[in-house]
């Protein structure tokens, strides 16, 4: 599965970094980015946990 996050909707709120660290993580613009461009496994459901904490649905996974 991939992951990406559009950098110009995220607010930088941190909960899809604090939800799933092993798949997002805060930058120093205080954005997040995907630490993987694909995941599989259980990191799937962690990735999608994340996606669905996004209040302004800047996670896309496909
Ligand atoms: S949950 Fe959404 S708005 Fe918050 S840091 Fe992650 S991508 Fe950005």
């Amino acid at each position: 599965m991939k992951v990406t996050v559009d950098k110009n909707t995220c607010i930088g709120c941190g909960a899809c970094a604090a939800i799933a660290p092993d798949v997002y993580e805060m930058t120093d613009d205080t954005k997040a980015e995907a630490k993987k461009s694909e995941v599989s496994g259980d990191e799937e459901s962690k990735a999608k946990e994340g996606c669905d904490s996004c209040p302004v649905n800047a996670i896309k996974l496909e």
